[in-house]
């Protein structure tokens, strides 16, 4: 297997004294799509910055492509393209400009950094916006020209922080096709999230960060199957009995307080079996709705899992 970022017992306490990443592991392959999903502060952008080299660490060690970043500098911004949260980018310069001067930046003679900008504003639909400044670009162009740009020198690595982030939904998905395309041709995608959504559709492998640690680091597959299991909290007209609880494979009802139940289903089983057991116990329900969406599932089901067993680190 060849490895695009191998990251060991990363840290970062910034100097505010706040501690953003508690000590990750981390293995991500040659043409992976990958993505880092948590909630907001979980460290996604602090990781993001270590391995762009815009972030110093305060502890651990990455590779890219094998190489330590810290004493291959160069070749590490060679083989990175990155697309940052924040537009970072003169308002005042002109799109065309902002990819050329980057392909200037990375040493491309000038015949190839024309045809390169071309090719990538193309690509993203910028290609008549070329003359434009940037400032007069809507955020989904801003953001579009920011991959172009991350793009110019055709790297091997492509970061994304956030990329959809303010993206309406029909743009969002012209973008997802774009990256499915790149990645095909062999680049290695990593990027953030806390839409799970958008990792579904893209993503092969999955790491869930929060409060600086991973606590989770697995396929998307096996993911989605163990997240086939669905909560619905269901209101009683009056008081439930006291002894309510039912377990069964597939099903359980588990008594919250004096006039609600949650109900917890796996794939292929319905509401029916649980209304029937309810009925028969002379329960008369009301109303229901979903306890969270998946994405919540999932990180309740994580996080709970992680203060069971996590040991504290130092910063
Ligand atoms: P995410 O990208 O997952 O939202 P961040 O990496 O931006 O998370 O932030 C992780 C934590 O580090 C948060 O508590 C945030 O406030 C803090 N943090 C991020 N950047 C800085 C900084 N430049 N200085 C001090 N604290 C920071």
């Amino acid at each position: 297997m060849t490895v695009a970022i191998s990251v060991e017992n990363l840290g970062k306490t910034y100097a505010s004294g706040v501690t953003a990443l508690k000590g990750i592991s981390l293995q991500v392959r040659q043409g992976d799509f990958f993505a880092l999903l948590g909630p907001n502060g979980a460290g996604k952008s602090t990781f993001i910055g270590i391995l762009s080299t815009l972030v110093t660490k305060t502890r651990g060690a990455v590779q890219i492509f094998g190489r330590d970043v810290d004493s291959h500098v160069y070749q590490t911004k060679l083989d990175l393209g990155v697309v940052p949260q924040e537009i970072n980018f003169s308002q005042f310069e002109r799109v065309g400009d902002i990819v050329m001067t980057q392909a200037g930046y990375y040493g491309l003679p000038s015949r190839l950094a024309a045809q390169r900008s071309e090719k990538y504003l193309r690509q993203l639909g910028l290609w008549d916006k070329r003359g434009q400044r940037s400032r007069t670009l809507s955020g989904g162009m801003k953001r579009r020209m920011m991959i172009a740009r991350a793009l110019v020198h055709e790297p091997r690595l492509l970061i994304l922080d956030e990329p959809t982030a303010g993206v309406d939904i029909e743009l969002r998905r012209s973008m997802w096709d774009f990256l499915l395309e790149i990645n095909r041709a062999g680049t290695t995608i990593v990027l953030t999230t806390h839409y799970l959504e958008e990792a579904e559709q893209l993503c092969r492998n999955i790491a869930i960060i929060d409060e600086g640690r991973i606590v989770e680091n697995t396929s998307m597959r096996k993911l989605l199957l163990e997240l086939d299991s669905y909560a619905f909290i269901l209101d009683a007209a009056a008081d439930l009995p006291g002894d309510l609880a039912h377990e069964e494979p597939g099903l359980c009802l588990r008594k919250l307080d004096s006039r609600s139940i949650e109900v917890t289903l796996s794939k292929g089983r319905d509401l029916n079996g649980a209304l029937a057991i309810l009925d028969r116990r002379g329960v008369r329900i009301i109303s229901m709705r979903n306890k969270t969406n998946r994405l919540e599932q999932l990180f309740l089901a994580r996080l709970g899992g992680q203060e069971a067993g996590a040991g504290e680190e130092g910063s």
